[in-house]
């Protein structure tokens, strides 16, 4: 069984104070459920979070990371600093990190090199832009990215990857992937798994869906057979629609 997952990437929303209080809300809100529920807050509040929700089963995840072990990279976080304060999983390859900070497949390469080799987890996102799904492009782009960054990896490493397939277009713009263009796209990622490397390892890995995925869609979404949960944006920044979405699942 793969496991479900949600998680609300923050982005630079919410200081300090903000976060307390949607972590006390959503903690207090919180369905049952065995679906995983992740938060990734801003970096200065990933320590704060984490404590917060010591005995919680949200979990916390940091947005980014830098792939060197320390040293002048001024600004930058390193998986060791996460790791310290208790975060074990990172989201990497956000189309934002690729598109306004030039983080390109053999940056992100490196950086789950280093993600893995601390024994982190990954929420790797990845998807085509607006042009590729017109051109027809969009299998081509997808597949490429997952090659140049993941599939040189060894299958064990899989064990420490979720996917988070996010069509560009549809990130924070209202426009949502309809279920079956999800569906097809996440079909799709699973048989290039496959293909790489065997049936278990395409079966064993949770791809999630992103972009706009919202109260009034995600049950549609989620119930498409690869479709195992989503990466949130917006919606994840109020409680009510973030627990909706894990009710959903
Ligand atoms: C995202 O940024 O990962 C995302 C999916 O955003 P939104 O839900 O706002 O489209």
């Amino acid at each position: 069984m793969r496991t479900k997952i949600v998680a609300g990437n923050w982005k630079m929303n919410k200081t300090h104070s903000e976060t307390e209080s949607l972590l006390t809300e959503l903690s207090a809100k919180r369905p049952d459920t065995t679906a995983e529920i992740i938060v990734a807050p801003t970096f200065v509040n990933l320590a704060a979070a984490r404590e917060q929700l010591s005995d919680s089963i949200i979990q916390v995840a940091a947005q980014n990371m830098h792939f060197a072990e320390n040293g002048a990279y001024t600004g930058e976080i390193s998986a060791d600093m996460l790791l310290d304060i208790g975060v074990e999983t990172v989201i990497l390859g956000h189309s934002e990190r690729r598109a306004h900070f030039g983080e390109t497949d053999d940056l992100l390469a490196k950086k789950v090199k280093t993600a893995l080799n601390k024994n982190m987890r990954i929420i790797f996102c990845f998807g085509e832009e607006l042009e590729d799904r017109k051109s027809g492009n969009h299998f081509s782009v997808v597949e490429s990215q997952l090659k140049n960054a993941l599939f040189d990896l060894a299958a064990t490493a899989w064990k420490g990857i979720v996917l988070a397939y996010e069509p560009v277009w549809a990130i924070g713009t209202g426009e949502t992937a309809s279920p079956e263009q999800a569906q097809e796209m996440h079909a799709f990622i699973r048989k290039a798994i496959a293909d790489n490397y065997d049936g278990a390892t395409a079966n064993s890995v949770s791809i999630l869906y992103g972009g706009s995925v919202k109260p009034n869609n995600a049950e549609d979404i989620f119930s498409k057979p690869d479709v195992d949960g989503g990466l949130i944006g917006g919606a994840s920044l109020n409680c009510g629609d973030f627990i909706a979405i894990v009710k959903a699942i």
